[in-house]
């Protein structure tokens, strides 16, 4: 049996950042992470596209966050703010940057500084990170955890279970810690994909389109009632539409029956007749080119001619000018409104996070505790809570992982 004070469950973004907290703030205390990969933080270095989103300076807005913790997250903020992350990279040394959207990124533009400058703090307070140990078993007696990973034995008098989700499973996180709080008596969710692809049923108007990127509204309605509308960058994909405004309205989908998107091209943006007067124009100004020409000053050329036969629109070898009144009409209202059904289910493997986790209403927000067991503590994505893209859910973690450390 190995014996620890502190033992963490799971080496990621708000595993390592609670272990650095906790052994800070208790030197004398033995702290080890079990991580059952071959090394920690693997999921770090893959954030975004390599670039590392650690946080997001409006993060304190709790609008960008959803699941059953959201209602406890002011809490949660008085106590670990933006500010108090920010000052936490900064005391590691980490040099950061943002953008125009409150996005923060390592200086140097890459996860490993992030991931480095982390495992370096570790190693100077000798927390004990034991790798290729996965626990397999969590019990309790009134004073000690015991927790048997599929190597060996271990106890301790606090535990952290910060195990993630099992989006993008080849990350190598899963389900296994959330599971093992479960078998401890608490309530938890159901994970499911979050921020991800919405592949569509019919993928025939998309499938040519892969690569291609364009400015645009997303909006998503449940048949026809109106949910969100996201602006942003539509990226096209062989079976989806992608894009970080897509990721946002993923998160809605989940409960709805008959989830539809529809996208507004329209370079007018809201002004329809605008957008009929100018091809109305361009019909009458190029009526001599081949239809297949007819939306190039607009769109990539492959887009315009998925948008008219969207429309209806078969023949693109004829004239522009053999277009008829109706068929203008058709095609204005595709570029404003084209429609495309959502699949369901999605795929964990294209997710970069999950709703889900432990029910919010059993963790105490001022110390990421156990309401249900004394001296267990959960962060990160285990907790039933997922962000907007932007940096909204490292920053969670890392907050959770902060005030977590802080309380041990
Ligand atoms: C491709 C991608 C890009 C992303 N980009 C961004 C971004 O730019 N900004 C942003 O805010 N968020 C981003 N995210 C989301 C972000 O990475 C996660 O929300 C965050 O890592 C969650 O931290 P965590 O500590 O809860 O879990 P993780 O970082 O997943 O860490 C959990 C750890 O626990 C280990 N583990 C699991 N089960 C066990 C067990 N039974 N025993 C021992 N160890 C276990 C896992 O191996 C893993 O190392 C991205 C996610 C992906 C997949």
């Amino acid at each position: 049996m190995n014996n620890y004070d502190i033992i963490i469950i799971g080496g990621g973004a708000s595993g390592i950042m609670c272990a650095i907290k906790a052994k800070e703030n208790n030197p004398d205390k033995s702290v080890a992470i079990l991580e059952k990969q071959n090394r920690i933080g693997r999921k770090l270095l893959s954030t975004g596209n390599g670039r590392c989103n650690l946080y997001n300076i409006n993060a304190n807005n709790t609008e960008f966050y959803h699941g059953s913790f959201k209602k406890h997250l002011k809490t949660m903020f008085k106590n670990c703010s933006v500010t108090k992350i920010a000052e936490e990279f900064g005391k590691l040394g980490l040099i950061t940057h943002s953008d125009n959207e409150g996005r923060v990124y390592p200086y140097s533009n890459h996860a490993g500084s992030v991931l480095d400058i982390l495992r370096y703090r570790l190693a100077e307070l000798d927390v004990n990170i034991i790798c290729e140990s996965a626990a397999v078993s969590v019990t309790n007696t009134d004073d000690k955890f015991t927790v048997i990973t599929d190597k060996d034995k271990f106890s301790c008098t606090k535990l952290v279970v910060s195990t993630g989700s099992p989006a993008s499973p080849k990350l190598g996180s899963d389900a296994s810690g959330v599971n093992l709080l479960n078998k401890l008596g608490h309530k938890t969710l159901e994970f499911s994909p979050a921020l991800c692809p919405l592949d569509v049923v019919d993928n025939s108007p998309v499938s040519s389109l892969k690569g291609i990127r364009q400015k645009g509204f997303a909006s998503l309605y449940d048949g026809d009632r109106f949910i969100k509308t996201e602006i942003g960058e539509i990226q096209f994909t062989e079976t989806s539409l992608s894009g970080i405004c897509l990721f946002n309205l993923s998160s809605y989908v989940k409960k709805l029956t008959n989830p539809i998107i529809s996208l507004n091209l329209n370079p007018y943006n809201e002004n329809y007749g605008q957008l009929i007067y100018v091809l109305k124009l361009n019909a009458e100004r190029f009526k001599n080119r081949e239809l297949r020409t007819f939306l190039d000053g607009m769109f990539v050329n492959k887009l315009g001619i998925n948008i008219m036969k969207s429309a209806g629109i078969k023949n693109f070898t004829r004239k522009t000018s053999t277009l008829t009144k109706p068929e203008i009409e058709s095609i204005c209202d595709t570029v404003y409104d084209w429609k495309f059904k959502v699949k369901k289910p999605f795929d964990f493997g294209k997710a970069q996070v999950c709703s889900g986790g432990v029910f919010g209403d059993e963790i105490d927000p001022k110390t990421m505790q156990s309401k249900l067991i004394n001296n267990l503590y959960i962060c990160g994505e285990a907790v039933d809570i997922n962000g907007d893209c932007g940096g909204f859910n490292l920053n969670f973690a890392f907050a959770s992982g902060i005030i977590a450390g802080e309380s041990l």
